[in-house]
């Protein structure tokens, strides 16, 4: 089963693909984690990206094709993949349907989950996790248990995107309606896509995606 997540950053395509990749034994290919890897090795890649992200803005088409043609080879002998940020544009959106057909990977799940505008601004700016495991928190919505100490896996470290301040929000969600949202109607056209309501606690949210892919192949 293949899947592509779309929707506005702070709709929790991240959040959502984690729950599936365990379930469905499927890989979560994230071209933000991706570039989030890069930039910390400080590749060259890494370091043109690193100032585009903290802008809010996307890197160019040609860098993400090729860093994610890559990964979708190295997700062989697992049972598909999750796409979670790519594509992001209509040039991506084309690229990912050559990449596909020359795989020969069948595209199962598209899957837009929506959310209001506020909701995102709120989301984004209390967000962190874990430095050791990963786990997400939210100042507001999830804190730790205990102040300063990770749930999961005890660590006192957190890390926080640095592009998750307000003003770089607002250009990411620029970036959004104007490069990523015209996407759309490219997947609704071929009939794939489906929405979900993105408002609510994370597994009501998974519970909603579930019923899409367990719907489906
Ligand atoms: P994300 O973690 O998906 O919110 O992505 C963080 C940042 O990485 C975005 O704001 C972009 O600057 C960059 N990025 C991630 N995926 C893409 C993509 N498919 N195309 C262009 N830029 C991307």
């Amino acid at each position: 089963m293949n899947v592509i997540l779309l929707g506005p950053p702070g709709a929790g395509k991240g959040t959502q693909a984690k729950q599936l990749e365990e379930e469905f034994n499927l890989v979560q290919l994230s071209t933000g984690d991706m570039l989030r890897e890069e930039v910390k090795a400080g590749s060259e890649l890494g370091q043109t990206a690193k100032k585009i992200m903290d802008a809010g803005e996307l890197v160019p088409d040609d860098l993400i094709i090729a860093m994610i043609s890559d990964r979708m080879d190295q997700a062989e002998g697992k049972n598909g993949v999750i796409l979670d940020g790519f594509p992001r544009t209509t040039p991506q959106a084309e690229a990912l349907d050559a990449m596909l057909t020359e795989k020969n990977i069948q595209l199962d799940h598209v899957i837009q989950i929506e959310i209001a505008e506020e909701i995102i601004v709120a989301r984004l700016s209390g967000r962190f996790g874990c430095a050791k495991c990963g786990a997400g928190y939210h100042d507001e919505f999830k804190p730790t248990q205990i102040e300063g100490v990770c749930d999961d896996c005890g660590s006192t470290e957190f890390i926080r995107r640095s592009d998750d301040n307000p003003e770089t929000v607002r250009n990411r969600l620029a970036a959004y309606e104007k490069q990523t949202a015209p996407i759309l109607p490219y997947y609704a056209a071929k009939g794939t896509l489906q929405k979900v309501d993105g408002l609510g606690e994370i597994d009501e949210v998974y519970r909603r995606v579930k019923e899409i892919v367990s719907g489906g192949s």
